[in-house]
């Protein structure tokens, strides 16, 4: 059959991403699709990959992924008649230390309330599992039941059967070789003709950047991606493995050395080794190495110089590795995204084209990454919130030096711990504030938002600022002690924290009011007045929440969180009407947010405004002399203002608001403040895992309004019907650690929720979590359970009102 001219979509790239996009597609009845691959299906990286299939994962939606897709190569070969070498062997996770035993014992959590019994084991219990292993000086390990090996060219062809017979198209040997526009539809260029679709799927691999080009003149970027190189070698074949398989009946499960960064595998009756090395190495990013027009089934030269310590520490960690020799080496492309994670979902700033690129776990994730990007596709929006995969999350300073240094750090920390106080070093200073170096002379310790620099705390002379001192799950450190005398400067004075990055947009024209009000779930509030607004998908999740300022009656300033810029904009760009305009204006304005009962005192004696104007008033001022917007609120809830002013003149500012008393404060203390005032933040506790009303944020929804809002319908149903889960604040009899996202919590011997927030909060003296529970459990007294890194913790359910001055007279004062 010759190449269709018209599609629904087109997706470019035949790995096993792509087809499994395809493959889904197809299934939900989206037959008219075509894939188009430039050599030979899996010729990127599918067909050189080891095959490994963990369902592991720290993040929740990675794992959730991970699950799905592991399910449904349980039942792929028969549901597409397509044989697959697909062994469930189990592994074993290796602890070093008792911080990696807290990891598993919280993704063990995670992985039980998927369904997935994952158990933390002694070394004796991993020598049960593995026989051939040293154990001598692990502190223990994970069992995980459901990891195992899967044959990627296999699994790949069997998707793409499916597909064909469902009435996909595949074109092998047939290069994407451009995109344009023409009538509001797609047309992909290949040399066999061209395509017209209204869908198309960047699944390019590790070409994905190069294809990523050709969007930029239709409002797209070049994706942020470098290509690393992975290795593998196979032994020869072990007698003793085989005699042991062949009593056994099964093979071993799959080692993973996570502190010695690798894994270990049975293949047939040899073992397969892959690393993954800090020595690593990043390619075609040089002009001595550049990148190839076609690297199709080709591999890198074997580089063994580069993974001898790990081949020695394999060795000693089982023995029979060295009792035989190298059949095989592999060396291999894997592109990589900046935090690791692939990029997956809607293509930034281009209009009916989507993302599924570099993932490093590819065969494992194609399952679930397929179902994620036909959800995109069909429905426009996801199952499972799938932020931390959105390509959005990154925004305009991926250059290409940035890419590489995230990519070598990712790359040779692919199994490290991401501990709560721990800011990874590399391709760092991306974005500034005006006053950044003053920050940072103040003792500020740094971390980047959205690329943005601010402080997450201030230390003082001698503090440890080591990254070392941060390796820990724990609450204590040396920030401990500034997080509590921050939060207590707020409380009893006045601090000031530099904000720079604030994602701000101005919205304006005739009728963006009347807009405006058919997009979010509230009411918009008065002229010279802001209000906290909720947008809702069709299902009444929670897309976002922005701030909204009313300067005129069709004049706005929408604020939202840093990390939400793209996102953000598009949504609104997105049915943005003519006559509207939309500008993006985060560059332009920074913010301090200056609060403490103190806060009127110091402007008094700094600004030139009304200081009495009331709780979320804003207001054009002059503060040190220079123009400022001064907004009365405080995420951190106590008196105070947030003051917007041009990067210019901020550092006159700033230095006034020093000068007049305010102590510094930083993220840290903010997020322990925000939780004592049951403040949500976006993407933790607000997402597309929760409605609206799951969240508790029913004051902000208000069904009666005459206008029409996505999920309206939806909402009104569950309000009808009742919530299944609602959100809670809990007070928790922590240890030494407060509730990490995504602990699971517990009501006699069954999970009822999870959390979504956790933190110490130093004005009530108690450790705070915030979660969504089954709703009939939600009433305040009642005694929960928190698992805290595999401990139960009691948890009780508090009033549904702010922990620290529940009748907000402080903020109002
Ligand atoms: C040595 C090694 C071992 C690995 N082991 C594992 C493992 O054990 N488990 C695991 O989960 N992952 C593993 N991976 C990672 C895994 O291989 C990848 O994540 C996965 O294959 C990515 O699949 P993909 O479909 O995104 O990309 P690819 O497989 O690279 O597919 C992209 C396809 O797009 C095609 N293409 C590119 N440009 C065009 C164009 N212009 N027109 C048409 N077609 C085009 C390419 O030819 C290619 O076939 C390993 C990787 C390496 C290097």
């Amino acid at each position: 059959m010759s190449l269709p001219s018209t599609a629904r979509v087109v997706i470019i790239g035949g790995g096993v991403v792509g087809v499994s996009t395809l493959y889904h597609l197809a299934r939900a009845g989206w037959t008219d699709c075509v894939l188009l691959e430039k050599n030979e299906l899996t010729a990127g990286s599918t067909w050189h990959a080891a095959g490994n299939c963990p369902s592991f994962s720290a993040s929740w939606s990675v794992m959730n992924m991970q699950r799905y897709g592991l399910e449904m190569y349980r039942t792929l070969a028969e549901a597409t008649d397509y044989p697959i070498n697909y062994n469930v062997t189990g592994s074993v996770r290796l602890a070093h230390s008792d911080n990696r035993m807290k990891e598993f014992e919280k993704v063990a959590g995670m992985g039980r309330y998927q369904g997935i019994e994952m158990k933390v084991c002694s070394p004796e219990e991993l020598q049960h599992y593995h026989p051939f292993m040293e154990t001598h000086d692990l502190a223990g390990g994970l069992w995980d039941p459901v990891d195992g090996d899967i044959d990627p060219s296999q699994l790949t062809q069997a998707m793409a059967k499916g597909a064909r017979d469902l009435g996909c198209h595949i074109e092998r040997f047939c290069p994407a070789t451009g995109v344009s526009r023409a009538n509001g539809e797609w047309v992909v260029h290949t040399d066999k003709g061209d395509l017209r679709c209204e869908y198309v799927v960047n699944a390019a691999g590790y070409y994905a950047q190069k294809v990523s080009e050709w969007f930029v003149p239709h409002g797209g970027r070049v994706a942020p991606a470098a290509t690393m190189a992975h290795q593998y070698f196979l032994t020869e074949e072990i007698p003793e493995l085989k005699a042991w398989t062949q009593e056994k009946g099964h093979k071993l499960p799959i080692l993973r050395d996570v502190d010695s960064s690798y894994y270990l595998r049975q293949d047939t009756f040899s073992l397969n080794l892959g690393p993954y090395e800090r020595t690593c190495k990043s390619h075609w990013n040089t002009p001595d190495d550049p990148f190839p027009e076609d690297f199709s089934f080709q591999l890198y030269p074997d580089d063994f110089d580069r993974i001898e310590w790990h081949i020695e520490d394999a060795m000693a960690r089982v023995p029979i590795l060295g009792s035989q020799g190298v059949q095989r080496n592999i060396n291999g492309p894997i592109p990589y995204a900046p935090d690791g994670n692939p990029m997956l979902g809607p293509m930034p700033g281009v209009p009916n084209a989507f993302e599924a690129h570099s993932f490093t776990f590819g065969i494992a994730q194609g399952g679930g990454a397929g179902k994620v990007a036909a959800e995109w596709i069909i429905h426009g929006m996801t199952e499972w919130d799938m932020w931390s995969c959105d390509p959005r999350r990154f925004t305009d300073y991926t250059d290409p030096q940035y890419c590489i240094d995230k990519a070598m750090e990712i790359y040779g920390n692919e199994y490290a711990m991401h501990f709560p106080h721990h800011a990874w070093p590399a391709a760092r200073n991306r974005k500034l504030s005006p006053v950044h170096d003053k920050v940072v002379g103040l003792g500020g310790q740094m971390g980047a938002y959205n690329g943005w620099e601010r402080a997450n705390w201030f230390a003082k002379a001698g503090d440890d600022t080591s990254e070392d001192a941060t390796q820990t799950w724990n609450r204590s450190g040396p920030w401990e002690i500034r997080i509590k005398e921050e939060c207590e400067a707020v409380r009893d004075g006045v601090g000031v924290l530099d904000l720079p990055g604030f994602s701000r947009f101005a919205l304006s024209g005739e009728g963006a009011a009347e807009w405006l009000r058919g997009r979010i779930a509230g009411s918009l509030c008065k002229v010279g007045r802001m209000t906290l607004a909720y947008f809702p998908d069709r299902r009444g999740r929670i897309l976002t929440e922005m701030s909204i300022l009313r300067h005129g009656e069709d004049d706005f300033t929408l604020i939202t969180a840093a990390a939400a810029q793209w996102h953000d904009y598009e949504l609104l760009k997105k049915d943005l009407p003519e006559g509207l305009a939309l500008v993006d204006r985060t560059r332009e304005l920074s913010t301090l947010i200056v609060t403490g009962p103190g806060s009127r005192d110091l402007f008094t004696a700094i600004a030139e405004a009304d200081l009495q104007a009331g709780w979320l008033s804003h207001q054009q001022a002059k503060v040190a002399g220079k123009p400022a917007m001064l907004v009365r609120v405080s995420f951190a809830g106590e008196l105070g203002w947030e003051v917007h002013a041009s990067f210019e003149d901020m550092p006159t500012i700033y230095d006034a608001v020093l000068a007049g008393g305010a102590k510094p404060f930083g993220m840290y203390a903010l997020n322990s403040l925000r939780m004592e005032k049951g403040y949500r933040t976006w993407k933790g506790d607000l997402s597309t895992d929760y409605t609206l009303l799951e969240a508790g944020l029913d004051r902000f929804v208000k069904l009666d309004k005459t206008q029409d809002f996505p999920g309206k319908t939806a909402l009104a149903e569950e309000r009808r019907q009742g919530v299944r889960k609602r959100f809670v604040q809990m007070i928790v009899d922590a240890g030494e650690s407060d509730a990490p996202y995504m602990s699971t919590v517990w009501h006699g011997d069954t999970v009822v929720g999870e959390t979504t927030s956790g933190d110490w909060g130093h004005r009530v003296g108690a450790s705070i979590a915030f979660g969504t529970v089954r709703a009939d459990l939600a009433e305040p007294g009642t005694e929960l359970e928190i698992e805290i890194f595999g401990q139960r913790c009691k948890a009780v359910v508090q009033p549904d009102h702010p922990l620290w001055d529940p009748a907000n007279t402080r903020l109002r004062a």
